[in-house]
């Protein structure tokens, strides 16, 4: 049997690196996280597919291993797609209150933000990229993009999850992305989505190679 071939996750968070080593470790990956000193990529794009590809081949050229990197947010249509690519710290030039977490304050923002805004204008979307580069002399990529729709709710629910879950309501199933069980989630995600066609474009990719 072939010994597992290295591969990167461009992240920190051990909670992605774990959701993701059983379906890669399938293609024969063993997956790691990026080294303790690796140096934090500046996210300066303007779309998800942008960043996402900036943080795997700074992983790739400076490793010189193939890298999976993801890039996601909160996309509001009655905000013109905000917060978009800026969900992270949408709430950062925010008012501030004692004691509230990043997460809390980007969730007050958008409430203030979507005031007044009636239930069937309150559509939206989680958005994720997940991207895989490998370190040849090409830096050959494959991209995918998952998407979640939902709508926003007039105050938070549930106790689950992160980021904007607490407002992000799945209408097929009438409850916010908090109240879902982390295996409800997965089933439903834009990230469990991209990553899903990250890995069939792969598959297809090596069958093209064998
Ligand atoms: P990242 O690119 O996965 O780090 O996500 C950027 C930001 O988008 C997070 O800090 C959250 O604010 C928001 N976000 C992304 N995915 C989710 C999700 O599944 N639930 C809630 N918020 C999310």
């Amino acid at each position: 049997m072939e010994a597992p071939k290295k591969l990167v996750l461009a992240t920190r968070n051990p909670g992605k690196v774990r959701e993701l080593r059983g379906p890669l470790s399938r293609f024969g990956f063993d997956v790691q996280g990026l080294p303790e000193d690796f140096p934090e990529t500046l996210e300066t794009g303007t779309t998800f597919e942008e960043n996402a590809l900036l943080k795997a081949h700074a992983a790739a050229r400076s490793l010189g291993l193939p890298v999976i990197a993801d890039d996601s947010g909160l996309e509001v249509d009655a905000l013109g797609g905000a917060p978009g690519v800026h969900s992270a710290r949408y709430g950062d030039d925010w008012p501030g209150k004692e004691g509230e977490t990043r997460d809390q304050r980007n969730n007050r923002r958008l409430l203030d933000a979507l005031r007044g805004v009636p239930e069937s204008r309150r559509t939206a979307h989680f958005h994720c990229c997940m991207v895989m580069v490998w370190p040849s002399a090409s830096f050959e990529e494959l991209v995918a993009h998952g998407v979640w729709e939902g709508r926003i709710t007039e105050c938070a629910r549930g106790e689950n999850g992160f980021g904007y879950d607490p407002l992000f309501l799945d209408p097929e199933l009438g409850r916010t992305g908090a109240e879902l069980s982390r295996e409800e989630k997965m089933a439903r995600s834009h990230r469990a989505r991209a990553l899903k066609r990250l890995l069939e474009t792969l598959e297809r990719r090596n069958a093209q190679q064998d």
